[in-house]
């Protein structure tokens, strides 16, 4: 049989998806139960996959058990209720299956011409997101990885319209000889942002830095004066407090200044498509460019990130693309809104959470979030743990003791117990855990049997 032909036979026969899908019922019944980090054997077993490169095609039904068998136990146990470690984000199960039928369509999100239903779907995805986060009408949506590359895309819009205002066309001149452009950005800004800084050619030490509250919001007496040539980084949802910069008053200040504010949301934007959490948010459709993900708290799969911008000519320009193969249609193009050319349909993923939930539904997961955070909160500060910020999203930040190796030694100790997990930080130059709570399967009981784990871990390491 020659490769073709067997590889014929597997799709013919279908009995690999079968295997997969049982497998991954298997895996699902048992994520909500084990240890949410792998256990020493599941790691040691990794070792499992050191083997030189085939020299010939293998076959497909034991590839599958082998990833089962040695990969599923290595994997965190993301899906289940307790994971609690940076902002990560759960999947609802209709984008789960979404995927799946979806990765059998296997369609490359390029052009309208390489998949008419993803661009469909695109377009019905911008409308939506701009209904939902109430955004000037002319906003466009560009579907990108995550919000890193989201950033990337807005700041790059930024710097085309700024230079264009100040008659300098980037994409021809370059940075070579062009007019400054003064970065803005408070001292808590996330280091993808940071990272498109470099990215983009703007230089990290170019930044003016503002001064934040103890929340890590900028504080906006501090701001410097503004004039058409800035860029202004604010944030919704400190990546460790879950805080908001003033939106509000930044963005009316740099409207007059005809500066461009983008508005770093990656999990934080959501509140802004909640009736009970907008407060947190109000302003933000007076800025000019929006990053956020799908993946975080919409709980889409991963690889899902949204650049939302009110200029399109800017970023369509910003992002430009051009080959004579390539004809653009009267319908949506998507590569005209990312960097990328081929891209997988991840919109399809997001087009199903935003039809499954509506917007009431966008309401209760993203409050039920918060819920559970406040939850947390309450419960560890009745047991003396001290929490350190105001819990107005989805992130709670705990110093379970003044010094930091003792700190270190307690998160350890909560991480190797198995029954939840959550990551470290430094918060205003010290050690701490940081709670995120970022999936719809977490419940009340899941909070609490956290909290129990909190407590052991600090009679483990400090005896009391
Ligand atoms: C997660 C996060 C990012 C980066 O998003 P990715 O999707 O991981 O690329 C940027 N900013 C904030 C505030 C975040 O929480």
């Amino acid at each position: 049989m020659t490769l073709r032909e067997k590889m014929h036979r597997e799709q013919q026969l279908k009995t690999l998806f079968e295997q997969a899908q049982r497998h991954a019922f298997d895996y699902a019944d048992g994520a909500l139960e084990r240890n949410v980090f792998p256990s020493a054997q599941a790691l040691a077993d990794l070792g499992q996959f050191d083997e030189p490169l085939p020299a010939y095609s293998g076959d497909a039904e034991s590839i599958l058990t082998k990833l089962h068998s040695h990969g599923s136990p290595a994997s965190v146990a993301q899906t289940g209720g307790r994971y609690f470690g940076f902002v990560n984000g759960g999947i609802l199960p209709v984008t789960l299956a979404t995927k799946w039928l979806t990765d059998f369509w296997d369609q490359n999100t390029a052009l309208h011409a390489m998949s008419p239903i993803t661009s469909k779907l695109e377009d019905i995805c911008e409308q939506w997101l701009r209904q939902l986060f109430n955004l000037p009408d002319n906003t466009v949506a560009g579907f990108v990885s995550g919000t890193s590359s989201a950033i990337f895309c807005g700041l790059a819009a930024a710097r085309y319209r700024i230079y264009k205002n100040h008659d300098w066309d980037f994409n021809k001149r370059g940075h070579n000889g062009a007019p400054p452009i003064r970065i803005i950005a408070g001292r808590h800004t996330h280091g993808a942002v940071v990272k498109a800084i470099a990215l983009l050619g703007f230089g990290i030490d170019n930044i003016e830095w503002v001064d934040c509250d103890d929340q890590g919001r900028i504080v906006p007496s501090a701001m410097p004066a503004l004039d058409d040539s800035c860029i202004i980084l604010l944030q919704a949802g400190n990546v460790n407090s879950g805080a908001f910069d003033p939106l509000h008053e930044i963005c009316d200040n740099a409207n007059d200044a005809n500066a461009w504010v983008h508005i770093d949301g990656a999990f934080g934007l959501w509140a802004g498509g909640t009736k009970r959490l907008s407060h947190l948010t109000e302003g933000m459709e007076k800025a000019h460019s929006w990053s956020v993900d799908g993946h975080k708290t919409l709980n889409t799969p991963y690889d899902s990130g949204i650049l939302l911008c009110c200029d399109k000519d800017a970023l369509v320009m910003a992002l430009q693309a051009s080959g004579a193969y390539l004809n653009f249609s009267e319908s949506r193009d998507g590569m005209l809104y990312t960097p990328e050319m081929s891209r997988r349909a991840r919109a399809v993923e997001l087009w199903a959470a935003l039809k499954y939930l509506g917007s009431d539904g966008v309401d209760e997961l993203v409050y039920g979030l918060h819920e559970r955070a406040v939850q947390f909160a309450d419960e560890l500060r009745a047991v003396d743990f001290e929490v350190i910020n105001e819990v107005v999203f989805n992130q709670v930040i705990i110093a379970p003791s003044e010094d930091d190796e003792t700190t270190q030694s307690i998160i350890e100790a909560i991480q190797q117990s198995g029954e939840c997990w959550v990551g470290g930080s430094i918060w205003m130059g010290k050690k701490v855990i940081r709670i995120s709570v970022c999936s719809w399967v977490t419940t009340g009981e899941d909070v609490s049997r956290s909290v129990q784990a909190f407590v052991q871990a600090r009679q483990a390491i400090c005896g009391k």
